[in-house]
Formats: structure tokens, sequence, C-alpha cells
């Protein structure tokens, strides 16, 4: 068994520096009530495609880095803070000087411009009709295609909820997730990033905020990436102390029942694979 209380960690995290709901030291002191003794804030990288503000502008970066710092500097031989981005694929700013990066696609290139995906329901039905002809597996294909090209950019070393375009899709609501055709392009995808990307999370994000009962990705995307010698590691994809550690049980569970026997975690040291 590993040691518990060295592997908690939460490396998916957002503040008020983009559309999480506490600053870092709040979760920073609710990280230590929990019997974390390491977690990562990640910010959402500025694209200029973004109508809404759930990002972190440009002229923010350097005031979250320093806060981020300060707070590790204060927490410092109690909890080990970290500092990373979430970067979108459509955004051009510099990630240089950070702890590690999270590579997430939450925008897709829809012919004339570039445009968002992940919101509630109705949104996604509307764009699935407005930009894919009302074929969620159009979508889908778009989504696996465009996720494949992103060691394009540079290096990353965590993949982002793996399949994000399935948050509203419960009860297979506009994609038949079972079937070969969805799988063969997640299959795709994993094949293309393998040894390019090296690890990919287990994000219990969308059970915290209601959209869905399991966490990302699926069991049988799960497996592949097991298959495919990946690491993983569990995230929550925090926007609320309240959530810090949702479902990690059930998440290591499913990873287990996937075949993975460790997990990893990043240390002073650089990332490192813990035993579960
Ligand atoms: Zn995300
Ligand atoms: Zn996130």
């Amino acid at each position: 068994m590993g040691d518990i209380a060295v592997s908690k960690q939460n490396l998916h995290i957002h503040s008020t520096y983009c559309d999480g709901k506490d600053t870092p030291e709040e979760i920073v002191l609710e990280a230590l009530a929990r019997g974390f003794n390491s977690i990562g804030f990640s910010e959402h990288t500025y694209n200029k495609y973004s109508t809404y503000h759930h990002q972190m502008m440009p002229e923010e970066m350097e005031a979250y880095r320093a806060d981020v710092l300060a707070v590790k500097a204060k927490y410092e031989g109690k909890i080990d803070v970290f500092c990373g981005l979430e970067d979108e694929y459509f955004s051009e700013v510099s990630r240089q000087g950070y702890d590690y990066l999270i590579a997430s696609l939450h925008y897709l290139d829809v012919g004339d411009t570039v445009k968002g995906f992940d919101g509630g329901l109705e949104s996604t039905i509307d764009y699935i009709n407005t930009y894919f002809g009302g074929s969620g597996m159009a979508f889908a294909r778009k989504y696996f295609e465009t996720l494949a090209q992103f060691p394009k950019k540079g290096q990353y070393d965590i993949l982002g909820h793996f399949d994000l375009i399935t948050k509203n899709n419960e009860k297979g609501r506009f994609i038949d997730i079972t079937s070969k055709e969805y799988l063969d392009m997640g299959f795709a995808a994993i094949h293309e990033l393998q040894g390019k990307i090296p690890l990919f999370e287990v994000n219990t994000g969308a059970i915290s905020r209601g959209y869905r009962t399991a966490p990302y990705p699926c069991l049988e995307f799960l497996k592949e990436f097991y298959r495919c010698g990946f690491g993983v590691l569990i995230t929550s994809d925090c926007h609320d102390k309240t959530y810090l550690d949702c479902a990690y049980e059930e998440a290591e569970a499913l990873i287990r029942q996937a075949g993975f026997r460790s997990k990893w975690i990043l240390t002073k040291d650089g990332f490192k694979e813990v035993a579960l």
C-alpha cells in the first residue's frame, strides 16, 4: 500500500485567479485540514476566442505566480505547493517558469472561428447542432483529432480530462460511448499521444459540479491508457475548496479496475510513481 499522507495530491485546482471560488491561501488551508501534504494550482490560460471570463488574463499571470510562491513560502514544511497551468490548445501565452503543465482542450476550430464547448447541457446541444449538423460523433471526432495535436505546441506533463466532450452525455444523450466508432476515435488519440505526454489525469470535477456520476476518462479509455504505458494521477479539477478531494476513493477504485497498481505525484524532485 502507498503512503496515503504522501500520495494524496491534487494538481488540478482553480482559484480566484480564474474561475475558482477561493484564494490560493484559502485552498492551502483547506488542503492542510484534509490531510494533503502537497497540492498544485493550474489556472486556465487565456485565449483570444473566449467570450466569457473564466481564464486568467495574460497581465494577471505574474501576480498569480507571485501569490502562489508567497503561499508556498508561508506554509513551507507543512505542505508543498506547486504552480502550474492548465493550457488551452488555442492559447498563445508564455508557459515558461511553471512547475508543470496540463494540456486541455475546451475549444474547437469550427470553420470560420474557434468556439468553446465546455458549457451546460443546453449549450452543448446547441453547439453540436450549430457546428456539427447535430452529430455528436462529428463533434467527438473533431475533439479527439485536435487533442492529438497538442504535443506540437510543446512539452506537457499531464493530459487533462481526456473525454471532456462527454460532460453532458450521461445516458448517451448525443454520443454512444460504447460504440466501436467512438471508442476507436479515442484509442487513435491515445496512440497518437503515447510517448509524447507521459501522464493523464482521472478527473472527478464533473461529479462535484453535478454533471456526471463517473470521473473522466471512461473505463475503456482508462484500460487503453494502461495498456499504452501512461502514468495516471488523480485530480478533482477543483473550483471550490469543498470539493478538493471529491470522489478520490472512487477514482482510485476505478484505476485499479483498469489495471493500474500505481499512480504519479509531483514532488520537489519531479514526478514520482507511488503504489496505490
Ligand atoms: Zn479543463
Ligand atoms: Zn480545470
